[in-house]
């Protein structure tokens, strides 16, 4: 649960819009790596919501559910049929509905087609007050699309934020970490934000009676057609990079792992023997 995550609110956007674009990424936890070819064993692996989008999601619900204005909070979200599940999950925590974005078009998108088909979908859906995203992805890590969306929508985005200070007169203030520590910051809404994840957050596991309901409430699938537009925008084609070569880094150095009450004289043995 979000411990106060949400200092004053009294912003009044009736049946405002609240999107989080969420994405399934492979449970790294579970990840392995071949030790023949050096590469990532993706098969048979997990898949999760990205936690830093279920954290965004529960400041969303925190949101809707303090304003208690009908605003509607959408899961938002593209990728392959599978990635319903993902949607399914944020439905039970409390989404209100759910648009999966999926097409053979859109494959092979690099983060700025994927922002493009994301703002698209937005700018779909109608007004919206906010739009949530998590910081990063676990499995691209590049932390660019949620800027990149703003960006597209002509949208100010604040980005690392840990709480929502304010969302008063049509102001947010958000928290966010920086280099040098904290740093407040004001943009005018609508606005985008990219979220952290604080300590004490604690993910919410929905129960049978949340799972149940999930399943009636609406997951719709959009395709390119819903989106408009042509091929040539989205996906491989519509990406404004391309990777030329992958490859795991030669690990030249060994590690040496010291265990149990021996480890630690063994430890400082070692150090003594360095210093
Ligand atoms: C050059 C290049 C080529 C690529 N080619 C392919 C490819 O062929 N096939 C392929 O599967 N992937 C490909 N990718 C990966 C793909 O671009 C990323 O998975 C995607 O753009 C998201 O980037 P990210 O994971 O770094 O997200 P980040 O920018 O780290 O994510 C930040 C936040 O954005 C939101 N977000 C990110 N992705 C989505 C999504 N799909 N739906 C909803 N919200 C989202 C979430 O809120 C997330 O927390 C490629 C990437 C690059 C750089």
């Amino acid at each position: 649960m979000l411990q106060n995550p949400i200092e004053h609110l009294s912003v009044e956007q009736k049946n405002s819009k609240i999107i989080v674009c969420i994405k399934q990424v492979p449970d790294t936890q579970e990840i392995k790596i071949d030790p023949e070819t050096g590469t990532l064993i993706r098969e048979g692996v997990p898949s999760i919501l990205n936690p830093f989008d279920e954290y965004a999601l529960n400041l969303a619900i925190e949101i809707r559910d303090r304003f208690r204005n009908n605003s509607e909070v959408v899961a938002l979200s593209m990728g392959p049929s599978q990635a319903a599940e993902a949607l399914r999950k944020c439905l039970a925590i409390g989404a209100d509905s759910a648009i999966l974005l999926s097409d053979r078009a859109f494959a092979g998108a690099d983060t700025y087609a994927t922002s493009y088909t994301l703002a698209k979908a937005i700018k779909k859906l109608g007004p919206a007050s906010l739009i949530l995203c998590g910081y990063e992805a676990l499995d691209g890590n590049t932390a660019q699309v949620g800027p990149e969306t703003a960006r597209l929508l002509g949208l100010p985005a604040i980005c690392y934020v840990e709480r929502v200070e304010a969302l008063d007169g049509g102001e947010i203030t958000c928290k966010r970490e920086s280099e040098e520590g904290y740093e407040l910051l004001k943009s005018p809404v609508p606005a985008l934000i990219t979220c952290m994840t604080t300590s004490s957050f604690e993910p919410k596991l929905p129960g049978v009676r949340e799972i149940m309901a999930a399943r009636r409430k609406k997951l719709e699938v959009w395709s390119l057609e819903d989106l408009g537009g042509s091929k040539d925008e989205y996906g491989l084609r519509g990406s404004l990079t391309r990777v030329t070569k992958t490859y795991t880094p030669d690990i030249k150095r060994k590690g040496v792992r010291f265990e149990g009450k021996e480890g630690v004289k063994e430890l400082i043995s070692a150090l003594r023997g360095i210093i």
